[in-house]
């Protein structure tokens, strides 16, 4: 399956519930869902269906991979990982997703949105640990410190996201050091810091059919 590369908002509307894909945007009057908050297409307005188990299930699993901006095949490597893990399924899937390279960096605030975080990271301005990863799913362990490269401190893209993350708040596994443009897993994101507007168990039980 190809990247989506159509207009993110689509997706927000599409899933009834704002997936924060836009980076500033989202926060502003002028996001999408914000002003037209029904499902894209002609018979959005209209009244909707009645939505099968299936079907729901099906939206949560969809509304994961829009957050995270995975595709179907690597969603379900990463599902099958997380069975086979000790443990909850669901909270091992949601772990799995935010420890990417890729959702830490917008979460420490060096991007905008998780797919700025990936451009960052393709483009070679991330280091952990010191040696340079351009692997967006790149899964980070507890204790790896995660920066920018020296050398691209002083880009547009990264300067902005951090001069907008004035009062947003960090989640309490990582810990940043905005002024050195670095950040640090102190551990494992648990059930406490999975924030987001899905329900795991339904993805589950989608698998389970
Ligand atoms: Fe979703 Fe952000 Fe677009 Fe709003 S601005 S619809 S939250 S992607």
């Amino acid at each position: 399956m190809a990247r989506y590369t159509g207009a993110v908002c689509k997706l927000c509307r599409r899933e009834g519930v704002k997936l924060f894909l836009k980076g500033e945007r989202c926060f502003k009057d002028k996001c999408g869902f914000e002003r037209r908050s029904y499902a894209p297409g002609q018979h959005g307005q209209g009244r909707r269906p009645k939505i099968s188990e299936y079907s729901t299930q099906l939206r949560e699993k969809q509304k994961l991979k829009r957050i995270f901006g995975v595709l179907e095949r690597q969603f379900k490597t990463t599902f099958k990982k997380a069975e086979m893990a000790k443990g909850i399924t669901g909270e091992n899937l949601l772990q799995l997703l935010m420890r990417r390279l890729d959702n830490a960096i917008y979460e420490m605030g060096f991007a905008l949105s998780r797919r700025e975080a990936r451009q960052f990271i393709r483009h070679g301005h991330i280091l952990v640990n010191g040696k340079r990863v351009d692997i967006p799913s790149y899964l980070l362990k507890s204790g790896e410190i995660v920066e920018i490269a020296e050398k691209s401190r002083e880009m547009t893209g990264i300067k902005a996201a951090v001069e907008g993350q004035e009062g947003k708040s960090i989640p309490k596994w990582l810990e940043v050091d905005r002024a050195n443009f670095k950040g640090t897993v102190v551990s494992l994101p648990a059930k406490d810091d999975f924030m987001l507007p899905v329900q795991e168990q339904l993805v589950v039980e989608l698998y389970s059919r």
